[in-house]
């Protein structure tokens, strides 16, 4: 007997026939000895549609209302998904983040999980109840209703399953697991039964947006084995080998085999790289540009400082394709102060990056990825790297052939 969550997402809990098969699934281990706790997303589309009326009403909501209204549809999905088990038979209990309570920040709309109380739940589990909870919200401390950030209910899940001490966090969502590359893609790609927690932190960030981010940081960081696994799949196949499906993210020195050098490869399309020409190379220069960046709420990627000539250098950076406009109009404002010559933008380049813990000790896996690149002729705009990575930013419309090109030439196609 183990205690194990799992976690649906808003396709799982679609409909109420789809709520009723998860009702089956769940009560296939509960039946096989298992303590259960599921955490369910809104109804899909239903958080959408809740942010879409808080817009109707204020053009930018208020923050605390906002949560308020947002954080109801994980209420629904519970208190459905708990008389679906009662329905069947079982013994069942929902309940709202507050009640549990699974307390957080105050940070409205991006809340983090502070502390989640045990007892009340240990407690039904303990009479045999399935007890479920809410995703994506929680309770600050003077009582205010709070929300994680969308996609959040995969970091209830997590968080519930660290605080209970489970023995797997199982995350059942409407993909069977990560693959090598996305699949719509690079046909061959394939599912990996593996991956570990940096290499998924590194693909999550980077887009494939499997699970949330700060999801996979909790699992790490509180060492919970995570498991993605598809919900599509016939609630009654035997449990044996619906535990064993899917993509296990574990610790690098738990997995025996022998790694790949590289794990997989992750594409952001909608990029864009900003240029700011001739400014004088002195302290200060980078903080000059890039602080009024941060200011205004836009998040920087890579970065390059080139090497200065007569005393001038030209600084790159990029940023999402969304934040482009707006940080050209800052920079705009600010081209004067930090005597920059000129300006110039592309907005129409995209990321490719190769992940891969093996890279630790294999040596010559940059030069691989520029060869292939080459040999597509391909121009590489800027590369970064980090122990596990290495990214180029490129024209995109090479994008899908890189993609292709690196997914060949790192063998990511054999198992
Ligand atoms: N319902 C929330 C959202 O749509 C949280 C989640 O589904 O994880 O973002
Ligand atoms: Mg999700």
């Amino acid at each position: 007997m183990a205690l194990i969550v799992h976690k649906y997402g808003g396709t799982s809990m679609g409909s109420t026939d789809r709520i009723k098969n998860v009702a089956t699934r769940v009560a296939k281990w509960h039946d096989a000895g298992h303590q259960i706790i599921v955490v369910p997303s809104a109804m899909s589309g239903e958080t959408n549609r809740l942010i879409g009326l808080a817009k109707q009403i204020m053009e930018q909501p208020d923050p605390r209302e906002l949560d308020m209204i947002a954080s109801t549809g994980e209420q629904v999905s519970v208190g459905l998904l708990s008389m679906a088990l009662l329905a069947i038979g079982k013994k069942a209990v929902s309940y709202a983040g507050w009640q549990v309570p699974i307390k957080t920040d105050s940070a409205y709309t991006k809340a983090r999980i502070e502390s989640i109380d045990d007892q009340r739940v240990k407690a039904d589990l303990a009479e045999g109840k399935i007890v479920i909870i809410t995703g994506f919200q929680g309770i600050d401390a003077d009582g205010n209703l709070t929300t994680l950030g969308r996609g959040g209910s995969d970091t209830s899940a997590v968080a519930i399953a660290a605080a209970m001490k489970a023995e797997e966090c199982l995350i059942y969502t409407d993909v069977d697991g990560v693959y090598t590359t996305d699949p719509r893609v690079v046909s061959e790609a394939r599912r990996l039964k593996t991956i570990t927690f940096e290499e998924m932190l590194e693909l999550a960030s980077l887009g494939s947006k499997v699970l949330q981010s700060r999801s996979v940081e909790f699992a790490g960081n509180y060492r919970v084995p995570t498991r993605v696994l598809s919900s599509l799949t016939d609630p009654l196949m035997p449990l044996e080998e619906e535990a064993n499906s899917g993509t296990l993210i574990s610790f690098e020195e738990d997995t025996h085999m022998e790694q790949a050098v590289i794990s997989g490869i992750a594409f952001n399309r909608d990029e864009a790289k900003i240029t700011v020409l001739g400014v004088p190379d002195k302290p200060g220069v980078a903080y000059h540009i890039l602080g009024p960046i941060a200011d205004a709420n836009i998040e920087v990627d890579m970065i390059i400082q080139n090497q200065s000539v007569e005393g001038k250098t030209d600084f790159t950076f990029t940023v999402s394709r969304g934040e482009y406009v707006k940080a050209m109009g800052v920079l705009e404002a600010v081209k004067e102060e930090v005597s920059a010559i000129t300006l110039v933008g592309d907005a129409k380049v995209s990321k490719v990056s190769v992940v891969g813990v093996g890279m630790r000790s294999h040596v010559g896996v940059a030069s691989q990825m520029f060869r292939t690149l080459s040999e597509e002729g391909i121009n590489i705009l800027m590369i970064s790297t980090s122990e596990i990575k290495i990214s180029v930013l490129i024209d995109e419309k090479y994008m899908e052939l890189a993609v292709r090109a690196l997914h060949k030439a790192f063998d990511l196609e054999k198992a």
